[in-house]
C-alpha cells in the first residue's frame, strides 16, 4: 500500500498551476476507468475548473447512462475535437492504465503533448509515461484510489451525488460487485460514506447488472453450453466465441462482459480465458484464482498484461490458431498451478 500524503502535494500544486484539464481513461473503457473519469470530472466542476474528458474508443452500452457519459469526446469519433483538447491542456491525467498503448489511437499524440501528465492507476509495474504516477495495486480499483486522494486533497468534504454515483460504479465493476479483486474494509468504509451521501444503490445495480437483451442472455447461455472446453487436468476452462457466434446473437459492445469469470465457478477451475474473435485479431480475456500471475501470462504470450488475477492480451491468427497456441503456451506453465 502507498503512502497516499505523500503524493497529494504534488498532485494539488498540478491541479492548481493547470488552467485546462483532460482527463482521460482506457481504451475499451471498464466501469472503473469511467467511474474514476467522471467522479474526477465532477470533483473538478464543482471546484469551478476547467475540465474536458476524452475516451480512446466507444462506451459501453451499460455505462452511457452515467452524469457527464455524454460529455467524453471520442478519439477516433472526432479526432479533430480531441487533438484540439490534447493541445489546448496543460494537464492530462490519465485513469486505471499503467502503458501508453493503453491510449490507442490517442496515443501518438497525448504522448507529444507539452501538458503535464499524471497518471492514478491500480496495476501492476507502471510504464515510465507520465510526470507522476501514483499507481496503488493495493486498492480495489483506481475509483477508490482516487477518492483518496481526492480526500487528502479537500479534507474529505462531500462533493456531490454524482461524484458518488461514478464512484460506486467504479468500485462494484472492478471487484464484481464485491466478488473478487483487491476490496478490503477500507473500501467498505468508502462505499457506507457513498451510501450515507443518497445514492440510490439498486438504480444502480440494475443500471450496471440487470440490464440486459435478451440476446445477451441466450449468447451467455449459447457460450456455456456450446463453447466452452473444461480441461481438468490443467484445472483451466476456456469459452471461444466467433464473429458469427457474436452476430447471430446481435452482439453490441459489452454483451461478453463477465464472460470470463462463469468458468471460475466450476469446482476445481483456477484459469479461465475468453476468446472473441475481432475484425484482425483475437481479444483475449484471463482470469486466475490464487497465486497463478494470469498477467504475467498475458505479457510473456498475448502481447498484454493487467492484475496477477485479471488480465487481458490479444494475438493476431486465427480463432483455431489461437486456441491451438494457447493450449500449447499453456502446457507449458502448468508448473505454476503446482502449489
Ligand atoms: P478484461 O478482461 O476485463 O478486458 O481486462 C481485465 C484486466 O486486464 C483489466 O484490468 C485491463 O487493464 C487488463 N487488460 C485487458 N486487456 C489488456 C491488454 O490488451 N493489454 C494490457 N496491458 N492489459 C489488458
Ligand atoms: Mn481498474
Amino acid at each position: 500500500m502507498i503512502d497516499i500524503s505523500k503524493y497529494t502535494k504534488e498532485l494539488s500544486n498540478l491541479f492548481s498551476a493547470s488552467k485546462n484539464i483532460l482527463i482521460i481513461c482506457h481504451i475499451n473503457p471498464d466501469g472503473d476507468s469511467i467511474g474514476a473519469q467522471l467522479a474526477l470530472y465532477h470533483y473538478f466542476k464543482s471546484e469551478g475548473r476547467e475540465v474536458s474528458m476524452m475516451a480512446p474508443n466507444h462506451l459501453q452500452e451499460f455505462l452511457k447512462w452515467m452524469d457527464g457519459a455524454d460529455r467524453i469526446n471520442i478519439f477516433i469519433k472526432d479526432r479533430k475535437r480531441s487533438l484540439m483538447m490534447i493541445q489546448a491542456s496543460d494537464l492530462i491525467i490519465m485513469l486505471d492504465f499503467n502503458q501508453s498503448g493503453r491510449l490507442g489511437e490517442a496515443e501518438d499524440a497525448v504522448r507529444a503533448s507539452k501538458a503535464k501528465k499524471v497518471v492514478i492507476d491500480h496495476h501492476l509495474d507502471p510504464e515510465n509515461f507520465a510526470d507522476l504516477i501514483i499507481s496503488d495495486p493495493s486498492k480495489c480499483s483506481t475509483s477508490e484510489l482516487m477518492h483518496e486522494l481526492i480526500c487528502e486533497i479537500n479534507g474529505a468534504k462531500f462533493i456531490n451525488r454524482v461524484y458518488a454515483e461514478a464512484l460506486y460504479v467504479g468500485i462494484i465493476t472492478d471487484t464484481g460487485n464485491f466478488e473478487h479483486g483487491a476490496y478490503s474494509s477500507r473500501t467498505f468504509r468508502i462505499v457506507a460514506d457513498l451510501l450515507d451521501s443518497g445514492i440510490e444503490k439498486e438504480k444502480i445495480i440494475d443500471l450496471i447488472y440487470n440490464n440486459f437483451s435478451s440476446d445477451r442472455i441466450k449468447l451467455e447461455g449459447f457460450a456455456l453450453n456450446q463453447r466452452m472446453v473444461v480441461i481438468p487436468e490443467f484445472k483451466t476452462a476456456y469459452i471461444y466465441l466467433s464473429k458469427e457466434d457474436l452476430k447471430s446473437y446481435n452482439h453490441v459492445k459489452g454483451d461478453t462482459e463477465g464472460f470470463v469469470n462463469m468458468p471460475l465457478s466450476i469446482k476445481g477451475i483456477n484459469f479461465s480465458v475468453l476468446f472473441i474473435e475481432k475484425e484482425n485479431f483475437i481479444k483475449l480475456s484471463f482470469r486466475s484464482r490464487g497465486q497463478f500471475p494470469s498477467n504475467e501470462f498475458a505479457s510473456l504470450y498475448f502481447s498484454g498484461g493487467g492484475h496477477l488475477n485479471a488480465s487481458g492480451g490479444e494475438y493476431s491468427d486465427t480463432l483455431d490458431n489461437t486456441i491451438t497456441y494457447f493450449l500449447k503456451v499453456l502446457k507449458d506453465n502448468i508448473w505454476r498451478f503446482e502449489e
